[in-house]
């Protein structure tokens, strides 16, 4: 991990050079942050099954079309991606209220929405990703109105297709937060889908019990929290090779 210049730091990944032009290593910590920083923690194995778990769906999605920046995983904590220009607005997308779109607009958790709503949040701990709307992003040139439609339409292609394949796994995908960079390739530029697709970034119950499946079981002291990220997943069967033997724990410390 040492041997590589560290391009970037986040709170819960680190991004090294990659063996190739274009490329860069994105390493999976264990670290889990909440509300901008304000609460810090580990769960121990998470950076494991995250980088499982966005593996598998990245390269879903690829399947299905979607360009995402994922090349391969290189071993438990580290995946090989395409380097991009990131877009500096998180995109959320929300089938049932839950979190800040509750608070802010006081409609009861678990309400299902009327359709899919999508939210734009400016990327910028000092100012806490204030919400967005397309006018900010497209005035201040964060992106064009032309990368705005195309990120909309994979945002909800992607939510469409997650939708399906969690359902069909007994769990009910509430919202998430996507991430798009710019790949230059020559002359020609793509918008592709980047960051990573984990419990760490989205809301996921079960559809029996309503349990939380997700970093909310951190953010709210809820017990069990590495356990959830396991059962995600075991129920998307890629437990690391050797099994649970693979990840410490599981143990949340604060
Ligand atoms: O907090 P909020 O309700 O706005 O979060 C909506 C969704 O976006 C949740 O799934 C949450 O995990 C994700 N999110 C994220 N990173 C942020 C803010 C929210 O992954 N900085």
């Amino acid at each position: 991990m040492s041997r590589r210049r560290q391009i970037y730091e986040g709170k819960a990944k680190v991004l090294f050079e990659g063996p190739e032009p274009g490329t860069l290593v994105q390493y999976f910590k264990d670290d889990a942050t909440a509300y901008n920083n304000r609460k810090r923690g580990t769960i121990t194995g998470k950076g494991v099954l995250n980088n499982r778990i966005s593996e598998y769906l990245m390269t879903r999605l690829g399947e299905i079309g979607i360009p995402t920046h994922f090349l391969r995983r290189l071993n438990m904590r580290e995946q090989l991606i395409k380097e991009v220009e990131i877009i500096p607005v998180e995109v959320v997308v929300r089938n049932v209220a839950a979190g800040s779109f509750s608070n802010r607009l006081g409609v009861p958790e678990g309400s299902a929405l009327p359709r899919s709503i999508v939210e734009h949040f400016y990327k910028s701990d000092e100012l806490d990703d204030p919400l967005v709307a397309e006018e900010h992003i497209t005035a201040f040139g964060w992106a064009t109105p032309q990368e705005m439609d195309e990120i909309l339409s994979m945002s909800l292609r992607v939510n469409d297709f997650l939708t399906g394949l969690f359902f069909g796994l007994g769990i009910r995908l509430i919202d998430f937060k996507l991430e798009f960079g710019r790949l230059y390739e020559g002359e020609d530029m793509r918008i592709v889908l980047a960051d990573e697709i984990s419990p760490d970034n989205c809301r996921l119950w079960d559809v029996k019990t309503n349990e939380k499946m997700d970093k909310d079981r951190f953010r709210r002291d809820l017990d069990r929290g590495e356990e959830a990220y396991q059962e995600v997943a075991r129920r998307l069967g890629i437990l690391p090779e050797s099994g649970p033997r693979d990840l410490k724990g599981p143990e949340t410390m604060q």
